[in-house]
């Protein structure tokens, strides 16, 4: 028979965290047909990958991409990274189901104005996906606070018996329609006030279904331990599942104890399904934040509504411009949003090579001057921190960002190369691979990424979208439980 592509002597990592091996491999109908040795098999194309490296395309499990898959659906910054498939909804904070009554809250801006939040319902947002067709495959969560925009009078208060049945009523709605879980927010001020109780009652709901609970915890300054241990409590009441998002030790005064968390975090895996997700840099970004401002490190202002001139100016530099102090120069950007360079390197590389952590950019697609983890996170892991730094091997790096988060989030034939698979694929030279977006340049497509195959279409070949776009909604599938286990 004839394939649709042949990709001949590849180094295949195949995202089990095993070593590569050499092999072809031919793709059909979307799936990976044969892996093999196919000297004498014919392909409409056939491309040499001799000196590269064929991975499953990445998945980027913590994403804010839920409104920008759908207006811009080519997706650039994900692809020219080798990512295939995003996971959208993290921090609270989803597109849908979201019915605004005014702007969006805090901090549901993030992504995007009130025009952009139209789908009062779960299934409109996933057929507004499909319709959009994305370059990359969406699967989505479903956020606390977007609950409690649509059901609560007043953000700043716990929510009373009636707004959790209704909030519970739209999140069974929204995983009947094939969302992932439900994701938190606590550390922002529109969903601080939600006592652990009402996020169990809501995580309770996850249980019939088999669905995952993310956490952006309350605090990741001081008390992370005591919020690490909320988050298990609710997982453990529950019995669902339960992921840390973007793990870290924030503020100058957590330096240093990334040991005590991932303690922690091992811990509780020994007695519950727990997981943990995390991006390659030493500076996060969200909205500007008054509470977190300091003047410990630097911070840089990312947009501001008011003053879109700033936008990338350091907030020291802005406060001595307009003679004012830090606070006042944060109150007058607002609304605003920042990079925050306020982790320590050496916390960041723990968390990152810790068998328990998956990769996920944070990337935040509406900032104007955004974080360079955007455009460069998964590059990163791949050249600074795998093969410069030596902090694991190649496939340990490919598992983080491939097959552990296929089955922490049940991606069926996702995240690893085998027969039979969606052909779901990245194509990167070893030695060349590197994020070249920075925090001066953040907007900049890495290098070495040579082709991406989304659903068995070249998607992304030498620096350029091909312009074919084959990504889908990927609805929930089966108990995400079952993909947690300590042998990973
Ligand atoms: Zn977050």
């Amino acid at each position: 028979m004839r394939y649709d592509t042949l990709i001949r002597n590849a180094l295949i990592i195949d995202g089990g965290n095993r070593p590569g091996y050499p092999a072809d491999l031919a793709i059909h109908d979307g799936r990976i047909q044969r892996i093999g040795e196919l000297a004498g098999a014919t392909a409409v194309q056939d491309i040499d990958a001799a000196g590269r490296v064929l991975a499953p395309g990445f998945i980027d499990v913590h994403t804010h991409d839920d409104t920008v898959v759908i207006r811009q659906p080519q997706m650039l910054p994900k692809l020219s990274q080798g990512v295939t498939t995003v996971i959208v909804g993290n921090c609270g904070i989803s597109a849908a189901p979201v019915s605004l009554k005014g702007d969006p809250p805090d901090p549901m801006n993030l992504l995007g104005e009130r025009s952009m939040f139209v789908y009062p319902r779960f299934r409109d947002y996933r057929t507004a996906v499909d319709a959009a067709r994305p370059a990359v495959n969406v699967a989505a969560l479903v956020g606390h606070t977007a609950l409690r925009s649509n059901h609560l009078t007043d953000l700043y208060r716990t929510a009373s018996v009636d707004e959790i049945t209704a909030m519970r009523e739209q999140l069974r709605e929204s995983l009947e329609d094939g969302a992932l879980g439900l994701s938190s927010g606590l550390a922002y001020a529109s969903a601080f006030a939600a006592d652990t109780d009402e996020v169990l009652q809501l995580a309770q709901e996850l249980t019939a279904f088999g669905a995952v609970y993310t956490t952006h915890l309350r605090s990741e300054f001081e008390p992370v331990l005591e919020a690490m241990d909320e988050a298990f409590f609710i997982a453990r009441a529950a019995k669902v599942p339960v992921i840390i998002s973007h793990l870290k030790c924030a503020g100058a005064g957590n330096w240093g104890r990334s040991p005590q968390l991932l303690a922690a975090l091992e811990q509780a895996a020994r007695e519950h399904p727990v997981g943990c997700d995390c991006y390659p840099y030493a500076a996060s970004s969200s909205t500007l934040d008054l509470k977190q401002v300091t003047e410990a490190y630097p911070i840089t202002i990312t947009w501001s509504t008011p003053h879109p001139e700033q936008d990338g100016r350091d907030l020291n530099a802005i406060a001595s411009d307009w003679g004012l102090g830090l606070l006042a120069a944060a109150e007058r950007l607002q609304p605003a949003g920042a990079v925050y360079h306020g982790m320590d390197e050496n916390d960041v590389r723990r968390i990152l090579a810790h068998p328990l952590s998956m990769i996920g950019s944070d990337g935040l697609p509406e900032d104007p001057f955004p974080h360079p983890r955007l455009w460069g996170a998964f590059p990163r892991v791949l050249g600074h921190f795998s093969r410069d730094l030596g902090l694991f091997p190649l496939h340990t790096a490919v598992h983080k960002m491939t097959g552990l988060c296929a089955a922490r989030f049940g991606l069926q034939q996702r995240g690893e190369i085998r027969e039979g698979h969606w052909a779901d694929l990245v194509l990167f030279d070893p030695a060349r691979v590197r994020d070249l977006a920075d925090f001066k340049h953040p907007q900049q497509a890495a290098e070495g990424i040579d082709g991406v195959w989304v659903n068995g279409v070249c998607s992304y070949v030498e620096g350029q979208a091909s312009g074919q776009r084959m990504g889908r909604f990927l609805p929930r599938h089966g108990d995400l439980s079952r993909g947690f286990n300590s042998a990973d």
